[in-house]
């Protein structure tokens, strides 16, 4: 593909156990227009990992982000334990800046997929020690306590990401959470939501579309040769798992308030590929009802199904088809030309 018709930067959307059926319940709640009819290529990846039939957040992302097969519980490691480099260390390598926010904590399976290595996903404080040395330039979330808190050892890593450059907003300062788009381009930039878990959407938490956009600016301050940044509906899955409708459904309204957003922005500036999907489907869930769609959960895991793959943008022709999980890292690599 000639350089001119590659994006310039790359926007990865994750619901995490976001499966076809949520999308569908989603899409019936959603006041038009639809977000994603708005995405002229859609997919379907396989979401297998190397042990199971049935996926974790760690293989899966871990799938997408270093394009290997895993074990389940594995993150940035292949089936053998090797690490394995992540899209965002190879983009980072490259001199494209990397990004995420997520409304899970920051070192949860999927966005440490993006940058951890780790045999397992729980080792969330190992994990922390590794974020503040991954380069990573943006990132946003839940977990403060893993950096402040910490059980294993004292360690101040608050004072390490700065040592590293981070201007770092803790959970009590809601106000500069929204500001990220003003700091100073010389310093990256953590930003913690919250100490542990964030809240649900359901309990009041909005912050999320409006943070997408505010590290979306701080990303494009800073970049000289584009972006890569993931974004990821994290308790899609958790509301799921509880089989909890009052939980899920307005995690999957914000995630579509988001991805309104983010399609308008992107189909304004043009350069940029927006790809929406899923790491697994979670509750096996199907919808009722005569008019008003209602969730019959059939199940309290994960799933086997292909979940969809939706892209808009310069190179998104290339998520069309069926592939396995592994392509996503495959085609976002040769379209950033890393
Ligand atoms: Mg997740
Ligand atoms: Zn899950």
């Amino acid at each position: 593909m000639p350089q001119d018709d590659r994006p310039r930067n790359i926007i990865l959307v994750i619901g995490d156990g976001m499966g076809l059926a949520h999308i569908a319940l989603a899409e019936y709640l959603h006041k038009p227009p639809s977000p994603i009819r708005q995405m002229e290529v859609i997919g379907l990846q396989k979401t297998h990992s190397a042990t199971h039939l049935v996926t974790d957040s760690g293989a899966a992302g871990t799938a997408m982000s270093c394009g290997v097969k895993t074990f389940n519980s594995a993150i940035g490691l292949d089936a053998d334990s090797t690490p394995v480099k992540t899209i965002m260390e190879l983009a980072r390598d490259n001199g494209i800046k990397t990004g995420f926010v997520v409304t899970s904590t920051v070192v949860h399976a999927t966005p440490a997929s993006f940058y951890a290595h780790v045999k397992s996903r729980g080792a969330y404080e190992q994990i922390a020690s590794q974020l503040v040395e991954s380069g990573i330039d943006v990132f946003v979330g839940g977990g403060e306590r893993y950096f402040s808190n910490r059980d294993g050892d004292k360690a101040d890593l608050i004072k390490a990401l700065q040592a590293n450059n981070y201007a770092v907003i803790q959970s009590e300062d809601t106000h500069n959470r929204y500001r990220l788009g003003k700091i100073d381009p010389a310093w990256r930039i953590a930003c913690f939501t919250a100490m542990e878990d964030p809240q649900r959407a359901s309990s009041g938490r909005t912050w999320f579309p409006y943070i997408v956009q505010h590290a979306i600016d701080a990303l494009k301050k800073r970049e000289k040769r584009g972006y890569l940044m993931m974004i990821e509906a994290s308790q899609v899955d958790w509301a799921s798992h509880a089989n909890n409708t009052d939980w899920l459904v307005p995690e999957l309204q914000d995630a579509f308030t988001m991805l309104d957003m983010l399609v308008k922005r992107v189909k304004q500036d043009g350069n940029t590929l927006l790809i929406v999907t899923a790491d697994h489907e979670c509750g096996n869930i199907s919808l009722r009802g005569k008019r008003a769609p209602r969730v019959e959960f059939n199940g309290k895991v994960h799933s086997p199904y292909m979940v969809p793959v939706f892209a808009t943008g310069p190179g998104a022709e290339l998520f069309a088809g069926i592939y396995e999980n592994t392509e996503i890292f495959e085609k976002i690599r040769y379209l950033m030309g890393i």
